[in-house]
């Protein structure tokens, strides 16, 4: 630092080159800089921001830039970041031990009140996350069913399990090709996967399978292509399919539990699978998975039955008391569901205005909280993700992923990010030579 040069100045160059530096070291040692792939901004073709911490709808990169968060951990932090409540009862958790391999009350506690919430599931089993909520339910449906096959739909996330990273074969196929790399074919040869919404395919598939099928596994709300809202009476058959083929229907809820009320979105289509899988929200910010239904079914479970799984972390005090503080603030938030619903569906029309009248072809998916947007030329996803980053909106780094509201955003969010985005729009749309009306 010369003399007289201006000491603010010099903190903010230093501190300017954290965010690239952080990345550019993570890099070295994490593969492709991340320990989860969509974190790696591809889809974007931008780099990452690393970011440092989070406190309400925000959060802050390395530079100390603040931006308005829509990805809230990929639907994790339903309360916005840094929730006063939930880290309080961390903090008192925590002195007493971080787990004991042994039942604790807060157990209990989480799974009486989860239960209270989803009276469905009779008995829970805690596991470390979704993947594992999803591979336990789907276990237990082979076993308490005695079958094999499992029915998943196209474009569907249920976790890493490698029989479920399973896609459609060519043209009328229903039997799962692996969808990575190491898995192999055998193993995705007893999932059957159809397109969703599709009533003449799962017919065929009942017609064809039945007697074999497990489990029909299906998020009631899609999240994992963008949002796919709910198509209720589908779920209804498929709960009328499986009833009748003696099959089990899963929900994986792992997106949608607690999402759109306090409860499930079972509950909310009056809809009765028979396991429910839970993860994301009801761990209150920390690693989670859940699965339960009825005593018939999770009896098969061991100890009681002779499906096997187990878990060094499961039901891990410092989670279950983050989860339980989540879960109690949700629940005094309970009319409140319906203001996050507003802002994300205020939110998406807008969206959709704006981008109309700069002749951007953009088409917006929104259900309870959540919102996707898809637009008609990739490099217009990019050029709009680059553009609001800089302004200070951090929307999902794909058009695949879903956006959430949170909890912690506040109408000025909405707002700032409506201002943003309109700026946005005008800015794509003059770069292809057409002026929008703005
Ligand atoms: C996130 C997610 C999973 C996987 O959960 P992890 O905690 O990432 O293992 C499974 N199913 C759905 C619907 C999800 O959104």
């Amino acid at each position: 630092m010369g003399k007289g040069e201006d000491v603010g100045a010099v903190i903010k160059k230093i501190r300017h080159k954290k965010n690239r530096d952080i990345y550019k070291a993570a890099r070295r040692v994490l593969v492709g800089g991340v320990n989860s792939p969509v974190r790696a901004f591809t889809y974007t073709g931008g780099d990452p921001i690393p970011i440092r911490r989070g406190k309400g709808s925000k959060v802050y990169d390395y530079d100390g830039k603040s931006y308005i968060d829509y990805v809230l951990s990929y639907g994790v932090q339903a309360l916005g970041h840094a929730n006063p409540e939930i880290t309080r009862e961390v903090k008192k958790t925590l002195d007493s031990g971080m787990g004991f391999g042994a039942t604790h009350e807060l157990e209990v506690q989480l799974a009486e009140r989860i239960q209270d919430a989803i009276p469905l599931l009779k008995k829970i089993r805690f596991v470390g996350s979704g993947t594992e909520a999803v591979m336990g339910a789907v276990r237990l449906a082979r076993g308490a069913t005695g079958r094999n096959k499992i029915v998943k739909f196209e474009h569907s996330y249920h976790g890493h399990a490698d029989y479920l990273l399973a896609k459609a074969g060519s043209g009328l196929s229903t039997l799962g090709l692996p969808a990575s790399k190491g898995v192999p074919d055998d193993f995705t040869r007893s999932t059957l996967i159809s397109a969703c919404g599709d009533e003449k395919q799962i017919d065929s598939i009942f017609k064809r399978y039945g007697p074999d099928i497990a489990a029909v596994l299906v998020e009631p709300v899609g999240g994992n292509s963008g949002v796919v809202p709910p198509d209720i009476k589908y779920l209804r058959k498929l709960e009328s399919l499986t009833h009748k083929s003696g099959a089990l229907l899963i929900f994986d809820e792992v997106i949608t539990g607690f999402r759109f009320h306090y409860g499930s979105a079972a509950d909310l289509f009056g809809i009765k699978p028979d396991i429910i899988c839970l993860g994301k929200i009801i761990g209150g910010g920390l690693p989670i998975g859940a699965y339960g239904g009825s005593g018939a079914i999770m009896k098969h479970l061991a100890p009681l039955g002779e499906v096997y799984q187990a878990s060094t972390f499961s039901g891990n005090p410092i989670v279950m008391s983050a989860g339980l503080a989540a879960l109690r603030v949700l629940e005094s938030y309970k009319k409140e569901y319906k203001t996050i619903e507003c802002m994300a569906s205020h939110l998406g029309g807008e969206f959709k205005k704006q981008a109309g009248s700069c002749g951007i072809g953009l088409t917006v998916r929104h259900f309870g909280p959540m919102f996707s947007l898809r637009f008609e030329k990739k490099e217009h996803f990019q050029d709009f993700h680059r553009i609001l980053l800089k302004k200070g909106i951090y929307l999902a780094p794909s058009e695949y992923e879903s956006n959430f509201v949170s909890f912690g955003h506040s109408e000025t969010d909405i707002k700032k990010t409506i201002i943003a985005s309109e700026e946005a729009f005008a800015l794509i749309a003059r770069k292809e030579g057409r002026d929008g009306q703005y």
